[in-house]
């Protein structure tokens, strides 16, 4: 079974993003669950979080269906202590408010060095950040993204994923959200079938199948192996329709959320109706 969807606008209240989804004909769904540009926000009201989960049942969507994305502020391996001690207290409000309204993934950008630490501390310094995060919450599985490497961001290679995850305590709650823009720009070939095989061999050798909890499916308007992260429509890019027909037919990509977050938010019932036809056509 594949769950298709995009990351939808909680304006309004996070109850709104189920209704926005189930508009577009998404199986699947992303959302903030508070501003993303903030550092503070009020807590989820009782109404609220009823609302929400009010809705996921009338509009059938699991927890293993909804894939909510923490806040871009938020740096679990900034180089300097009260910075890091800041972005680990918004990490923890983040998963405890995924908990609140019973979900089970959160997706974040795993951190960056900002050219001031050695990336193997950064990393240890990010696996301790989520060790941290775990040990004080129950069922959400943090689901770490893979970049396109811009700037001083890390995760851009599979072994750095593989990094964090060897230093995770607690295996059962860590997971990766693989973007296909991301991969591109950072030097993983998707253009054809071949390259597509090849890619998602290299993630299997490294990181394993078993740790993908998501995906991001977005075509890239920057360049193959341009460390600039730049979001295109489906097939409108430089990555082209193969890498997403390719991941609708294989097996491994099913029961996980495939998220859009292309560009052009109108044309999000099209992609999303293209993608499943791609799964028998
Ligand atoms: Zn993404
Ligand atoms: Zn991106």
């Amino acid at each position: 079974m594949k769950f298709v969807g995009a990351h939808v606008s909680a304006a309004g209240g996070v109850e709104n993003a189920v209704l926005r989804a189930h508009e577009i004909g998404a199986t699947a769904f992303a959302l903030f669950t508070k501003n993303q540009r903030q550092w503070q926000a009020p807590p989820l009201t009782t109404a609220s979080i009823d609302k929400f989960k009010q809705a996921c049942e009338t509009y059938h969507y699991s927890p293993a269906q909804i894939l909510p994305h923490d806040s871009y502020l938020i740096n679990l391996g900034h180089p300097e202590a009260e910075a890091l001690a800041k972005s680990r207290a918004a990490f923890l409000d983040e998963m405890q408010r995924c908990e609140a309204l019973g979900l089970t993934l959160l997706n974040f950008h795993p951190g960056s060095d900002l050219k001031q630490i050695p990336v193997d501390v950064c990393l240890a310094r990010i696996a301790e950040s989520i060790n941290i995060v775990l040990a004080q919450t129950q069922q959400v599985v943090a689901v770490i993204e893979n970049t396109a490497g811009q700037g001083s961001n890390l995760g851009y290679k599979f072994e750095h994923l593989a990094a964090i995850i060897e230093q995770v305590e607690d295996k059962s709650r860590v997971g990766v959200c693989l973007d296909t823009c991301h991969a591109f720009a950072a030097g993983y070939d998707l253009r054809t079938e071949q390259a597509c095989h090849q890619t998602f061999t290299e993630f299997a050798n490294i990181v394993g199948f078993a740790y993908l909890r998501g995906m991001h499916l977005n075509d890239a308007k920057s360049e193959f192996a341009s460390h600039v992260d730049r979001h295109q429509s489906l097939g409108k890019g430089n990555i082209g329709e193969t890498a997403f027909r390719y991941i609708m037919r294989d097996s491994r990509f099913d029961g996980i959320p495939l998220i859009l977050e292309t560009i052009d938010d109108t044309i999000w019932p099209d992609e999303i109706a293209w993608l499943k036809s791609q799964m028998n056509a």
